[in-house]
């Protein structure tokens, strides 16, 4: 019902203007953005998850990219500046010939720039019709277009889109609809302007207006209003008429943002390891072995709606598919560690589920017994009580995930961030 038909309404609805300096000279500049709802997973009632952090990729993945058509020139260009981010991001974009990709990049599905968010690529795409482009949920179209790339693009309008662009393929929203920026809109003066370029009040608050909140699963803790993923807007929509920048390069935070999402190895971010549980006696001196571990993670998954019989408690079951090399026999453990978006530790009280420096931690031991073993459904509960969360309302979290070996952190999974409701009237 409602779920068939708001990806495409909300594909039709979040076609974003590109607000560029040269907006005011051509109409035909749009960025559109299909910050598309989990068709597959709709938010069901009661539930206390606004969100299913579902659109990040594992870090260190390979992601496979194709160009559906277009000049050499301008994939060379855009294949130029889309390695920019894996400076900062462990992602490894692979561009192919033929075959299957995660994400298909055309440049006349229609007149915009726009890329699906995350990992939502893999499975929506639009394709051209004679009415322009329309919204398919699968992968036989392009999930990236550049409408205004050619071979006489200036080189800092190819920088500009394309980090861009794939920043939302990264996963990253638009910074200027970040609900923590505090931007002092002269409303009347919004409407008046995007109502010159043929836009319904409807359609300009959707896409200027309106910050993320429910549905933000990757954003900037922070507001960085130099991001790459920031529009540029004449003053006059201003209250007070603050300039704004263009930006055309990769802001500080967007490094930082892509770092914490995708990090490398290990970061110099230290967490402490988790405490022994308790109830579980301490293992016999552990096996010597010369070879290092080797995690691949392919998949975590949260299921919001989760419930513990043992216990009778609500809380996120955590899935994780990953595989283990020269881990035989050894033990291992998966901590899973939760922040304040901002990156402030969820402070524990009751020593129920923490780390060593009193942090709240959930965490579960394991040993592969195969020299290469694949763990498909390893599931960690967290009950929603132990977050141990003060206040009510929307509140804005993020976790990562780390495995240890002993005292030493040997795979982590970077940050995801997820938005919880917490009821008020407990
Ligand atoms: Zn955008």
């Amino acid at each position: 019902m409602k779920e068939l038909i708001r990806p495409i309404l909300a594909c039709i609805l979040l076609c974003l203007a590109f607000v560029t300096a040269t907006f005011s000279q051509t109409t035909d500049v749009y960025s559109c953005v299909t910050d598309l709802v989990n068709a597959e997973n709709p938010q069901k009632t009661g539930s206390r998850a606004v969100h299913q952090p579902s659109k990040k990729w594992i870090p260190g993945q390979k992601i496979r990219v194709k160009f559906l058509e277009g000049s050499d020139y301008v994939k060379s260009k855009v294949m130029e500046y889309a390695e920019v981010w894996e400076e900062y991001a462990n992602i490894d974009f692979v561009f192919v010939e033929s075959g299957a990709a995660e994400i298909r990049i055309s440049f006349t599905t229609d007149k915009g720039s726009w890329s699906f968010l995350g990992k939502d690529s893999t499975v929506q795409s639009m394709i051209k019709t004679p009415n322009g482009s329309q919204f398919v949920k699968n992968d036989t179209g392009a999930s990236m277009n550049f409408g205004w790339f050619n071979n006489k693009t200036t080189e800092e309008e190819f920088k500009r889109t394309t980090l861009h662009e794939f920043g939302h393929a990264l996963g990253l929203r638009h910074e200027h609809q970040n609900k923590n920026q505090n931007i002092q809109w002269n409303e009347d003066a919004v409407y008046a302007y995007f109502g010159k370029q043929g836009w319904s009040k409807e359609k300009t608050y959707e896409q200027v207006l309106k910050r993320y909140g429910n549905e933000n699963d990757v954003t900037n803790g922070v507001y960085d209003p130099l991001s790459i993923m920031h529009y540029w807007y004449p003053p006059e929509l201003i209250k007070g008429g603050v300039k704004i920048r263009q930006n055309t390069e990769l802001s500080e935070g967007d490094k930082k943002i892509v770092g914490e999402l995708y990090p490398f190895e290990e970061t110099a971010t230290v967490i402490p390891p988790p405490v022994s549980n308790p109830t579980t006696p301490k293992p016999t001196s552990p096996p010597v072995v010369p070879t290092t571990p080797v995690f691949t993670f392919s998949d975590v998954s949260v299921d919001f709606d989760g419930h513990e019989e043992k216990s009778d408690q609500d809380g996120m079951i955590f899935t994780s598919v990953f595989n283990v090399k020269n881990g035989l026999k050894q033990e291992f453990t998966m901590a899973i560690y939760f922040y304040e978006a901002d990156g402030t530790p969820l402070k524990d009280s009751n020593k129920k589920f923490y780390s060593t420096n009193g942090n709240v931690a959930v965490f579960k031991k394991f040993t592969p017994a195969y020299a290469d073993a694949v763990f498909k459904q390893f599931q960690i509960f967290m009950p929603y009580d132990e977050l141990e969360l003060e206040e009510c309302g929307e509140i804005n979290l993020k976790y990562t995930i780390g495995i240890w070996s002993g005292p030493k952190r040997v795979a982590s999974t970077g940050y995801t961030y997820f938005t919880l409701d917490v009821p008020c009237d407990e």
